[in-house]
C-alpha cells in the first residue's frame, strides 16, 4: 500500500524549503501519497482554530508527517506531533561530505549522531514566579536562601524521569548498534552535567551506566557536557552516538550543525514508540523569507531519513548520494554554502544527480 505523508510546511521561508524537498522526492516515483493538513495561518483564514481537529486526524492516518519549521503558527501542530504523538527520540545526525562549508581544517571523518531526549528536562513548559514556591518552603544549601526569598525573579522546572531517561536511552544504545553493523564504531557517549545536578542528571547518567550492562558489544562513556563541548568542537571524529536530556541536546546539535558546515545541512526526525515526524534542525529563516534562496538540504536529508523510517532505505540512500555529488560538485550550491543558486535550482540539480 502506498505511503502516505502529512506535510506541514511551517512559516516564513520554511515553506520555500519544504515545497522544493516534497517535489523532488515525489519525482523520484516511489508512489508516495502527500496530504497537506490545514493548520496555522491557512486554517485561521478559512475560519478554524489553529490545529483543527481534521488536521489532527489526517496526521494520525498518515505513516509520517513531514515538517518545515515554524514561528508560531503551527506551534499547535508541532507540540502535537511531539508531546502528542510521545516522539521522546530526537535524532540529529552530523555528518560531513566534501564540498559542505565547513569551518573545520580537517572534517575528514565527522560522522556522528546527537539522539536528544525530547519531551522532559526544561521544555516541560512549568516556570513561575519565585513567590509561587513559598508553600514548599524550599532551601537551598547551597546559596542559603529559602528559593521564595531569592528576590523576585522566576523559576523554571527541570524534569528528569527514570521510564523517559531509559527509553531514550536504550533507543540510543539500539542506534549504535545498528551503527555498529553498518561499519561504525559502536560507541555510546551519555553526558549530562551530573556533578552539579546530581539528583536530575544524576538520575539520567546512572540509567545510562545501568543500560550499558544489557549492551556489551558497545563501547560506552559518559562525560560531563562542558567537557563533552569541549571535546565535541577539538575532535568530533571520535564521537559515534550521543545521548543527552533535551536542553542540552538541542543547543549541542545546533553546534553540531555549524561544525558540518551549518543550520541548512542539519536534519532532525522525531521517533516514538508508534510515530516518527522528520523536519530541519533550523528555524523558519525569516530573515531570507520570500527570496527563494533557503537551502533545502536539511528538508531533504530528513526526508531521506523519513524515506529510511517507511522502509524505502534504499531511495533514502540515493537521495543522500545524490546530495553529496551536488556537494562534491560545488557548481551548484546556495548562498548559505557559497553559491548563489536558489532553491529550486539546488533541487533541480540534485534530481539530476539521482543515480
Ligand atoms: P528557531 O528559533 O526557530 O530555531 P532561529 O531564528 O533561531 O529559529 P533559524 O531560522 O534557524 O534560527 O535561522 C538562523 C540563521 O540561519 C538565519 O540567518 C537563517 O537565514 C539561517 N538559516 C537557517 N536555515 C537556513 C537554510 N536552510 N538555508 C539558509 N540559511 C538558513
Amino acid at each position: 500500500m502506498a505511503k502516505r505523508i502529512a506535510v506541514i510546511p511551517g512559516e516564513d521561508a520554511a515553506p520555500e524549503a519544504m515545497g522544493a524537498a516534497v517535489e523532488l522526492i515525489d519525482r523520484m516515483g516511489l508512489g508516495l501519497e502527500w496530504t497537506y493538513p490545514l493548520v496555522g495561518e491557512p486554517a485561521r483564514a478559512k475560519g478554524l482554530g489553529p490545529f483543527p481537529a481534521e488536521a489532527k486526524a489526517e496526521i494520525d492516518a498518515a505513516d509520517a508527517t513531514f515538517f518545515g519549521a515554524t514561528s508560531g503558527a503551527s506551534t499547535r501542530a508541532l507540540f502535537y506531533l511531539r508531546w502528542g504523538k510521545q516522539t521522546y527520540a530526537n535524532v540529529r545526525p552530523t555528518r560531513w561530505s566534501p564540498g559542505f562549508a565547513t569551518p573545520l581544517k580537517d572534517p575528514t571523518g565527522v560522522d556522528f549522531v546527537i539522539v536528544r531526549e525530547n519531551l522532559e528536562d526544561s521544555y516541560v513548559f512549568l516556570e513561575g514566579e519565585l513567590t509561587d514556591l513559598e508553600p514548599l518552603d524550599l532551601t537551598s544549601p547551597t546559596v542559603r536562601a529559602k528559593a521564595h526569598e531569592l528576590g523576585p525573579g522566576r523559576y523554571a522546572l527541570k524534569v528528569i524521569t527514570e521510564a523517559g531517561s531509559e527509553r531514550v536511552i536504550r533507543f540510543a544504545f539500539e542506534l549504535a548498534r545498528r551503527r555498529k553493523a553498518a561499519g561504525h564504531p559502536g560507541r555510546l557517549t551519555a553526558s549530562a552535567k551530573w556533578n552539579m545536578l546530581p539528583k536530575t542528571d544524576g538520575l539520567f547518567i546512572e540509567a545510562a551506566r545501568r543500560l550499558a550492562g544489557d549492551y556489551p558489544d558497545i563501547e560506552f562513556e559518559t562525560l560531563i557536557v562542558d567537557d563533552f563541548a569541549h571535546r565535541l568542537v577539538l575532535r568530533p571524529q571520535r564521537f559515534d552516538v550521543i545521548v543527552l536530556p533535551n536542553l542540552y541536546g538541542d543547543i549541542l546539535s545546533d553546534a553540531a550543525a555549524g561544525l558540518a558546515g551549518g543550520l541548512g545541512l542539519a536534519a532532525s526526525g522525531c521517533y516514538g514508540e508508534k510515530y516518527a515526524y522528520f523536519e530541519s534542525a533550523h528555524g523558519t529563516a525569516p530573515d531570507i523569507a520570500g527570496q527563494g534562496i533557503i537551502n533545502p538540504t536539511a528538508s531533504l536529508l530528513a526526508g531521506a531519513m523519513m524515506l529510511e523510517h517507511l522502509g524505502l532505505a534504499n531511495a533514502g540512500a540515493r537521495l543522500r548520494r545524490a546530495i553529496e555529488r551536488v556537494y562534491a560538485e560545488g557548481r551548484v550550491l546556495t548562498p548559505d554554502q557559497g553559491g548563489s543558486a536558489s532553491t529550486r535550482a539546488f533541487a533541480d540539480a540534485v534530481f539530476s544527480a539521482l543515480a
